[in-house]
């Protein structure tokens, strides 16, 4: 099936896996010797000092899992059973689920072409739609981040809570600030394949003092403050273990380091790809700097064979200078190393298919069944429901910081074979 038989890498190349470096044993060791086997302990304090310092907030809380951060987070700026929530479309579910777990209802707001993220103008469509809604949660994909200015601009006019999932975007700024910290409320993670590792764990991001005590307090079962266990409210074991905060104190060090090969990583992808009809995945290079987390890439529309996506299998027709996300990521499989269709929109997932969805021009749940069946642009002529049309497009690179040049170049000689 392949174009071009290309010989396979000696060592699988992962999409993103973690990077160790020697501190963060010290610091596990550190927490078993002095028998801080638990939640709380130096390691915890220490991280929650560094990043709050790092990202440039009053409280950084950790937590067990960005997911758990993501959950305190919908508590806390007070989603109700009920309450419509506008969410990134194009992300990983677990931006969206800690809506549900409220009893929020996610509205999907479409994506734009220049960053990948929510799109501002689609923004302003949904409050039209669903008037008196009061949160928007805001993911920065792949570690770009999105349109911050006019997304804060929209949500302020409504009046609405700013929910910002950086869990993919540690170390990223815009116009020099941190992501993570445009929000009302912040979260990031330290799951295994983010761009530093606790091997699990997260953090909430707040510079509200109250806020801080309320989510240790609800993280560590609502105690109150009494000689027996007393509970007024729902408590929750989210906690980030002084174990884990060893692992994640000794990466912290190596932020910007892994940023810069990922950085390095991205670059020689675009360079690799010159002369083929693909891009890389989009940033703002005035106003941004991403932390290259992942590489992608999109390919022009003219370029695509023909595709298609069932629920779960793929099938597509290779064509002679053409290719598909589907043949690449095969052809990448087939010399060991790792590479993953663009994260299916939300509104395409059938778990949320009887949710909102809002696409620049308006409600886009009708316009969407007319792309499937024909294509439906909107009045500039582009498709009109931008997620889907990334991921028909789009795909994510093998993006491992431990990946030599020698490796990345056999992955750009089979991805250009692909378009033979
Ligand atoms: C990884 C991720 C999360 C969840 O973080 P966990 O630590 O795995 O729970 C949330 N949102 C996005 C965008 C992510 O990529």
């Amino acid at each position: 099936m392949l174009k071009k038989q290309v010989q396979p890498l000696e060592k699988k190349v992962w999409l993103s896996s973690p990077t160790m470096h020697g501190d963060e044993l010290r610091y596990m060791q550190e927490a078993y010797e002095t028998n801080w086997m638990s939640t709380v302990g130096a390691n915890i304090n220490e991280v929650e000092r560094l990043i709050s310092e790092k990202i440039g907030c009053n409280y950084a809380v950790a937590l067990s899992a960005g997911t758990s951060a993501l959950h305190l987070a919908m508590k806390l700026a007070g989603i109700k059973q009920g309450d419509i929530v506008f969410c990134s479309d194009m992300t990983f579910s677990a931006t969206v689920n800690p809506v549900v777990y409220e009893g929020g209802v996610p509205v999907f707001i479409d994506t734009e072409y220049d960053t990948w993220n929510m799109d501002p103008v689609a923004l302003e469509k949904a409050f039209q739609l669903y008037p008196g809604t009061k949160f928007v949660v805001v993911a920065h994909l792949y570690g770009t981040p999105g349109k911050i200015d006019e997304l804060k601009a929209v949500a302020n006019k409504y009046g609405a809570i700013v929910i910002e999932d950086a869990a993919e975007s540690l170390g990223a700024t815009y116009k020099g600030v941190q992501t993570g910290h445009f929000g009302t409320i912040g979260c990031i993670s330290f799951n295994g394949n983010k761009i530093i590792t606790g091997s699990s764990g997260g953090m909430l991001l707040t510079d509200d003092e109250e806020a801080a005590n309320k989510v240790r307090k609800w993280s560590t079962q609502s105690r109150e403050n009494a000689p027996w266990y007393q509970h007024e409210e729902i408590g929750y074991n989210y906690r980030m273990s002084n174990v884990i905060a060893g692992v994640v104190r000794g990466q912290i060090p190596y932020l910007e380091e892994h940023i810069a090969q990922k950085k390095a990583i991205y670059e020689r992808y675009e360079e690799g790809f010159k002369g083929l009809p693909v891009t890389m995945n989009p940033f703002d290079s005035v106003n941004s700097v991403p932390n290259f987390w992942l590489s992608c890439l999109i390919i022009n529309p003219e370029a695509m064979c023909q595709q298609v996506r069932g629920e779960c299998e793929p099938l597509f027709v290779p064509e002679d200078g053409k290719s598909c996300p589907t043949e690449i990521l095969n052809a990448v499989a087939a010399i060991n190393a790792e590479g993953r269709p663009i994260w299916k929109p939300m509104h395409m997932q059938p778990i949320y298919r009887m949710n909102g969805f809002v696409t620049r021009e308006g409600n886009g749940r009708a316009k969407t069944n007319a792309y499937i069946s024909g294509g439906a642009v909107g009045k500039d002529g582009r498709p009109l429901d931008v997620g889907m049309d990334i991921f028909h497009r789009g795909l994510c690179l093998p993006s491992d910081n431990k990946m030599t040049a020698e490796e990345q170049n056999r992955i750009i000689e089979v991805i250009r074979a692909c378009f033979e």
